[in-house]
């Protein structure tokens, strides 16, 4: 007997990101060295003052369930942070903490959404949102940006999108897959739109402290007044923090939401691990030198990915203000043949470029982008050279 899986999760697509990690490791198990650009996750160790955090709490019994949406000492931590660097006013009961910010994005869309409603969002984008959205039945409307605007949506294009339905509006700023980050002036002219027509704005800002150059960051919430109401804020420890296996990611958001996301949670996961949150805590309150010094090292990678994108014949890439990815227009090397093997599209060209020189990136298509390829540059200077040489002799092998 073969057991049927329900018809929303056949429909599916799995992480894109976490199955070309996967290749990844797998080649890497198998002896060969590869350079893996694919998943977006600092190289970093999680600095020790954090992990000692951790064990102080283990030690002193933080070994139990906490309250399901998180303990208070962590929702007083975040909202301070953002009370200090944001300006914004938020109460701990405005904060749910959860297993990671895509945990975080599940339980919002669970609790936004009814089937049949919209949810706006602009791609390129980040592989999980839309599966998360079809995961309630909603509707996700992907609405194509423009390299030559940086692969920002325009309030113009916004307007024209809305319809009844119409319900969430998803905006990623800091980018991923991209690396754009919208100004304060943009995101106030996407934000009158959003004001005219009521709609509710889940802005993921996981990438915001992690900014290069002159681009200055500013919170959706921050930019109009009258968006708090409407804004839910998603964060986590995981990129700033060099935190992606400890699963603490959180919302903030209007009370009537995050009780009823503590709610669900309650009956889905009860609380994220409480060491972990523990942990979190000591990142938020303790020396913030550790984020200074990672952002450091990923503006020196981001400066040396700039440099060796634009070295590489027929590709460009929009400028990096934040994160740690670059999206590579790799549209001119399409339908070439590379050793043997003809190449049609993104897909093909990664899994080529990893097979044949095993440098591991992610297909453009899996971000609503067929024609591009996503470097993650969260990984060291000697990496990223091989790796770059490597995609570079790829390219020239190209007939
Ligand atoms: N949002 C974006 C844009 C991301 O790139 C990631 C990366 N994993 C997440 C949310 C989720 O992060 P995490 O679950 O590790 O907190
Ligand atoms: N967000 C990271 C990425 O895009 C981590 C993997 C994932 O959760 O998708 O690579």
């Amino acid at each position: 007997m073969s057991i049927e899986i329900s018809k929303i999760v056949q429909a599916l697509e799995p992480s894109a990101t976490l199955a070309m990690a996967a290749k990844a490791k797998a080649l890497k198990a198998a002896g060969k060295t590869v350079y893996d650009f694919s998943v977006g996750e600092p190289d970093f160790d999680t600095p020790e003052h954090i992990c000692q955090a951790a064990v102080r709490a283990m030690q002193s019994g933080h070994t139990h369930y906490t309250v399901a949406s998180g303990i208070p000492e962590l929702k007083q931590a975040i909202v301070a942070d953002y009370a200090r660097r944001h300006g914004l006013d938020y109460k701990p009961n405005q904060v749910v903490i959860s297993n990671g910010a895509k945990h975080s994005l599940h339980n919002v869309f669970t609790v936004l959404l009814n089937p049949g409603d919209e949810v706006i969002i602009p791609a390129p984008y980040w592989v999980s949102y839309a599966e998360l959205v079809k995961l309630t039945g909603a509707k996700p409307v992907i609405l194509q940006t423009a390299e030559a605007a940086d692969f920002k949506l325009t309030p113009t294009a916004l307007a024209a999108a809305i319809t009844p339905r119409s319900k969430v509006l998803l905006l990623c700023s800091p980018s991923n897959p991209t690396g754009s980050m919208y100004s304060p002036q943009e995101l106030g002219a996407l934000a009158d739109v959003v004001l005219k027509h009521n709609l509710i704005v889940v802005a993921d800002e996981i990438y915001e402290r992690l900014t290069y150059g002159n681009h200055r960051f500013a919170s959706f919430a921050t930019v109009r007044p009258g968006l708090v109401e409407r804004t839910i804020l998603v964060n986590g420890v995981s990129k700033t923090y060099a935190m992606t296996g400890w699963r603490i990611g959180w919302t903030m958001s209007p009370a009537n939401v995050a009780t009823a996301m503590g709610d669900l949670q309650s009956q889905e996961t009860s609380n994220p691990s409480s060491v972990s949150q523990y942990a979190a805590v000591a990142a938020l309150e303790g020396p913030q030198q550790c984020v200074a010094d990672m952002l450091g090292e990923f503006a020196k990678r981001r400066d040396y990915v700039k440099k060796r994108i634009a070295e590489l014949p027929g590709v460009t890439c929009p400028d990096m203000a934040g994160a740690f990815y670059a999206f590579m227009n790799i549209g001119k090397h399409l339908g070439r043949t590379y050793g043997g093997a003809k190449v049609t599209n993104s897909t093909e060209w990664c899994l080529a470029l990893l097979e044949q020189h095993n440098v591991a990136t992610v297909m453009g298509s899996s971000f609503g982008a067929e024609g591009y390829a996503r470097v993650s540059f969260a990984t060291g200077l000697p990496v990223l050279e091989a790796g770059f040489n490597r995609i570079a002799a790829f390219l020239k092998s190209a007939t």
